[in-house]
Formats: C-alpha cells, sequence, structure tokens
C-alpha cells in the first residue's frame, strides 16, 4: 500500500516562520493545476498498477484555496488512474481564513475524510506577530463548521515556544483547542528556519527566541496536558485520540512508499525491504510547469537508501513515533542487530527514557525531550 502528498503551492499572505515552498501570487494557478494533472498521469504509467492507495494528503502552501471544481476534477484523475481504497484516509490542509462553511461542504462533497486546521495560537498579538491571516474566532468557527459539514476526524495544529509566550498563556491556547474537542492535535515549537523573514528579525535582535529551557517546560506542559485529556502522543509533535492517528504522517515514519506532486515535493519507493530512493521536485511553480510542459519529470535531486541509511532511518524514525519494531529490524538486518546496543538499552530503561515491551523500543514522555540524542546513541 502506498501514498499520495499534493503541495499546493499557494498562500493568500506568506507567514513570517514560514520556510515551505508557496508564494502569494496566484495567476498561474491555471497553468500550475494543467501541470499537476499531467504529473498525476504520468506517475501513474509507472507507479499505479504496484500498489493501492491508502492515504492521500493536500499540503502546501494553502490547498484550501482551490475551489470545488478545481479539486473535483483532481479527484476524477485519481480515481481513474490510481487504486484507491475505498477506506483511504484522505486529508486536506486548511488555513482558517480560507474556508467558510460552503467551503468545508464542498471539501466534504469531494471526497476529504479528514481535515487539518492551522490554529497556531488563540491570541490576536501571537497570530500578528505570526502574520497569520485569522482570527482566533474565525477558527473555532472553522472547526465547528467542519464538524457541521459531517467531517468527525479533525486536526487543530498549535505553535508554542513564541517569543515572550509564558506558560500560562500556552495552557490557555491548549484548553482553547482542547474545548474544540478535535480528534487529534499537532503542536510544534516554534523554529526559526533561515531564509524567513523571521529570522532576520532574530538576527536583528527584534525578536528574541525563547530560551531552550522554556520551550522545554512548555513541551512538557503539552504533553501533560494533552495526554490527561485523552490524546495519546504517538509521536513528538503530535497526539490523538485513540483511533485517530493520522495515518498518512505514519507510513512517512515507518518507510512505506509515497508519491509526490507538485514543486518542491518529495517521494519515497522501496526497491527492497531495505533500501530505496528518495526524489523531490523543483522549488519553483515556473520550472516545474516548463519540465512538464516537455514531458519530463520536474526532478532536481534525489539520495539512494542504502541499508546503512535505511536502519538509521528506522531507529530514528521509530524513536520519533510509536517506537522501533525490534521483530521488523530484526527480519530486516540480522537478530543480532541490537546485541552491541543491550547495556545501553538498559541504562537508557533505568533512567526512565525508553521503554522495551512487546518487541517495541519506545521512547517516555521524558525520553521524547531528547529524542534526537537518544537516536544518535542507538545508531
Ligand atoms: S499559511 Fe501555512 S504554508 Fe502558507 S505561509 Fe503560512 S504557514 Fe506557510
Amino acid at each position: 500500500m502506498a501514498s499520495l502528498y499534493f503541495h499546493i503551492p499557494y498562500c493568500e499572505h506568506k507567514c513570517v516562520y514560514c520556510d515551505f515552498y508557496s508564494i502569494e501570487n496566484m495567476t498561474s494557478m491555471e497553468q500550475f493545476l494543467a501541470a499537476l494533472e499531467l504529473e498525476i498521469i504520468r506517475r501513474a504509467e509507472e507507479f499505479s498498477s504496484k500498489e493501492t492507495i491508502e492515504t492521500i494528503f493536500f499540503g502546501g502552501g494553502t490547498p484550501s484555496l482551490l475551489s470545488k471544481e478545481q479539486l473535483g476534477k483532481i479527484f476524477n484523475l485519481l480515481h481513474k488512474h490510481y487504486r484507491i481504497e475505498s477506506t483511504a484516509e484522505i486529508t486536506c490542509e486548511s488555513n482558517p481564513g480560507t474556508v467558510e462553511q460552503q467551503k468545508l461542504n464542498d471539501f466534504k462533497s469531494v471526497g476529504f475524510n479528514r481535515i487539518s486546521f492551522g490554529v497556531q495560537s488563540f491570541y490576536e498579538d501571537d497570530l500578528k506577530f505570526l502574520t497569520r491571516i485569522h482570527s482566533a474566532e474565525e477558527a473555532e468557527r472553522a472547526v465547528d463548521n467542519a464538524y457541521r459539514a459531517g467531517f468527525s476526524n479533525v486536526n487543530v495544529d498549535l505553535i508554542f515556544a513564541l517569543p515572550n509566550q509564558t506558560p500560562g498563556r500556552w495552557k490557555e491556547n491548549l484548553r482553547r483547542a482542547i474545548a474544540l474537542q478535535p480528534k487529534h492535535v499537532s503542536a510544534y515549537a516554534l523554529i526559526v528556519e533561515e531564509q524567513t523573514p523571521l529570522a532576520t528579525m532574530v538576527k536583528n535582535k527584534l525578536v528574541a527566541p525563547l530560551p531552550p529551557e522554556e520551550d522545554a517546560a512548555m513541551y512538557e506542559i503539552t504533553i501533560e496536558t494533552l495526554t490527561s485529556h485523552g490524546y495519546r502522543q504517538y509521536e513528538v509533535s503530535n497526539f490523538a485520540q485513540p483511533g485517530f492517528e493520522c495515518r498518512h504522517n505514519i507510513r512517512y515514519w515507518d518507510h512505506s512508499n509515497y508519491l509526490s506532486f507538485g514543486p518542491s515535493a518529495h517521494s519515497f519507493w522501496k526497491d527492497s525491504p531495505a533500501t530505496g530512493k528518495r526524489w523531490w521536485n523543483v522549488r519553483s511553480i515556473q520550472s516545474y510547469c516548463e519540465s512538464m510542459s516537455r514531458n519530463e519529470f520536474p526532478i532536481v535531486g534525489s539520495e539512494e537508501i542504502d541499508a546503512k541509511k535505511f536502519f538509521e532511518e528506522e531507529i530514528f524514525l521509530g524513536l520519533r513515533s510509536s517506537g522501533i519494531d525490534e521483530k521488523k529490524v530484526k527480519q530486516l538486518f540480522g537478530e543480532s542487530v541490537f546485541d552491541a546496543k543491550a547495556s545501553l538499552l538498559k541504562d537508557l530503561e533505568r533512567e526512565g527514557l525508553v521503554t522495551r515491551q512487546n518487541n517495541t523500543i519506545s521512547l517516555t514522555e521524558k525520553g521524547y525531550s531528547i529524542c534526537d540524542e537518544i537516536a544518535r546513541k542507538l545508531m
């Protein structure tokens, strides 16, 4: 089984902290959609017979800018050229500033069954700082409208460790998110990505990032608050009510095959159980459209994932998410693969950083906060 990802590279306004590829000028939208349709058809010639599709994700950018007709055309093509499971999870990322009730009804009718809202904060000054285009009230209304449209599987994205954010304000953000009763919450610390306006603001000392210990304290609050309200942490930044873990994300973390479409999109396909290839498209709408019009794939880079890299990724991705599947890793890399790490694993267990149960090595709440360090040791 495989997954599909669609990168819709337009945003009404570029947020100061965002380094995903998207542009504000939408005049190329029709040309982009024509190129996307070609990419969908051309890729199907190679891959559609190989696996059925279990998850589809529209991200970006802002896929919620697409109209019902534009989305309907893409869905028709997908159903014509790929074998999509009747139970497939199909997610649309949505900016609360771009969706009124009718739009959410349209998303439901074209075939989405999961919706993810970039809420980020319930404080107007935070939203202003992040240069989001919506208010807190609009975000709350968008979630309510999604339920009214018939969505039961709703995610809310939040950002913590904002400059000057206090633990009290972060707790209040979590409280308001939980009050909306989403099935899934993603909570990310603000990262200052290079080449963003935020990075320039930090460089010019206009903004001071929170010290790491305050960031860590907010992360602890996140885990405590969400887990005490029935959300299970199944990845460093992701929490879900039982049965509502994002299947699409899980498939990225367990080395499943996925094809991605649109500028800057990354794909991965295995060529054996423990090796594969990753490739990515050009980060420019214009170059993307030009390539497709020449009938060439807009790929600008690729990476062979050999057995060593595959093993390291199994450890890293497994630890970040629901744990390292010992049985699977031993099947792929040999029964003795963890022997040299036996005493290290015992120490980590003793320190309360990992648990080793039912053939799974998982991080504890304490372990999640130093996930990268533990992964490095195990690799
Ligand atoms: S709406 Fe999302 S994708 Fe667009 S600029 Fe803001 S954070 Fe980035």
